[in-house]
């Protein structure tokens, strides 16, 4: 029997334990960095396949490795969520974990315990099958990716010296391929003016009308940012306005900007700050790219700047092409080849690191953050099939 074809039975064996075993991981909170509990719970479920080796590291990212060749394949899930908003727009308990008409419902099924659980099976698959290729695959759940993407793998190429020459991040791509998506990053522009009695306007300087002058010119700056044709056009908008005054008689001395700032292909923090930088070249400010840095559940205190890079790989890299090739074996056709709209931890792997990456994940990724977000689990079926099949061919 075809390899292929074995692997799907075996994904189809197992249909029934990946959805309960997402189910389990769905039952625990798991916002950023209280990721313990799932972790507790995801290495419960890698034991009971056997890896080679298993770990949880300084961060507290959960690592399987299965086989020993040179060659270093990885494939990614974050474990922690992103909160549940408003529970009024809930249809059903977000943590109930339930298991009806064929999906797994709640909170982390698309975004994305779906990818853990379907990469525990697509690990049985490959031990049932006694995988034996001279590749080293590592199965990674992944901390703090909705804080602060890309930082965990900062720290598992960085500390944990794990530097994989292909990755598979498995957020939601409703069994599509990804090869790119946008990068953005943080900024924040600081205004300081001369304060005065708010009798007498003209002998003080006001922040408050510098940074707006600023904002206005950033809503225009982002009309004519460039665009890529497939990634799509940069964005730039304001998220937050704080000023401050001796009193509320007296010209404002101090405002302060937050721009998001979405990058397209070719742009970068350099450019990114320098076009900013120009808007105020007048005025007395100050642009600065923020830093993130807090404590992991573990209690170890890891940052980088958030600048997370813009990344795409072409559609005829190896990866990608081996990606449409173990598709189209396992479901005879051809898949979509096309971009995530939001942010991965891909920024660091392939952004930073140059790490080729692809994206393939259960789910839809527009129920990534949303309320009543469920999974099919036929979705969660094709992706073990896709990660083992992987395996075999690259
Ligand atoms: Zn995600």
């Amino acid at each position: 029997m075809e390899i292929a074809d074995r692997i799907k039975e075996l994904a189809q064996e197992y249909r029934d334990e990946t959805a309960e075993n997402l189910s389990k991981l769905v039952k625990i909170r798991s916002l950023s960095r209280e990721e313990e509990e799932v972790q507790l719970e995801l290495k419960r479920q890698m034991e009971t396949v056997g890896f080679d080796e298993l770990k949880t590291d300084g961060l507290g990212n959960v690592i399987g490795r299965m086989g020993n060749g040179k060659k270093i394949l990885a494939i990614d899930a974050h474990m922690d969520t992103v909160n549940v908003g408003n529970p009024d727009n809930w249809e059903f308990d977000p943590f109930s974990g339930e298991i009806k008409n064929g999906h797994v419902l709640g909170r982390g099924s698309v975004d994305q315990k779906g990818g853990a659980a379907s990469f525990v099976t697509g690990a049985k698959i490959l031990k049932e099958l006694g995988f034996d290729r001279d590749l080293t695959v590592y199965f990674v759940g992944s901390v703090m990716e909705e804080d602060c993407d890309g930082l965990c793998w900062k720290y598992i190429i960085e500390e944990d010296k794990i530097k994989p020459d292909i990755v598979i991040c498995t957020e939601p791509t409703s069994c599509n391929i990804c090869r790119g998506h946008r990068g953005r990053m943080e900024i924040e522009v600081v205004f300081r003016g001369i304060s005065a009695h708010g009798s007498a306007p003209e002998r003080g300087k006001n922040a408050i009308y510098m940074a707006s002058e600023a904002c206005l010119d950033i809503k225009d700056l982002n009309e004519r940012l460039k665009r890529d044709a497939f990634l799509g056009k940069g964005s730039a908008t304001i998220t937050e306005f704080i000023s401050n005054s001796p009193s509320l008689c007296a010209v404002a001395d101090y405002a302060k900007i937050h721009v998001d700032r979405r990058l397209t292909w070719g742009e970068t923090k350099e450019s990114a700050v320098a076009q900013i930088e120009e808007l105020l070249k007048n005025g007395d400010a100050e642009v600065r790219v923020l830093e993130y840095e807090e404590s992991a559940y573990t209690g170890l205190k890891y940052g980088m700047e958030k600048y997370y890079p813009t990344w795409k790989l072409p559609t005829h890299h190896v990866a990608v092409k081996t990606g449409v090739d173990v598709y189209k074996s396992l479901f005879g056709k051809a898949p979509k080849v096309d971009k995530w709209t939001f942010s991965t931890n891909a920024v660091t792997i392939r952004g930073m690191y140059g790490i080729p990456t692809i994206g393939f994940g259960p789910g839809d990724e527009t129920l990534a953050h949303a309320p009543n977000e469920k999974v099919p689990i036929e979705d969660l079926l094709k992706a073990s099939a896709f990660f083992a099949l992987y395996a075999y061919r690259i």
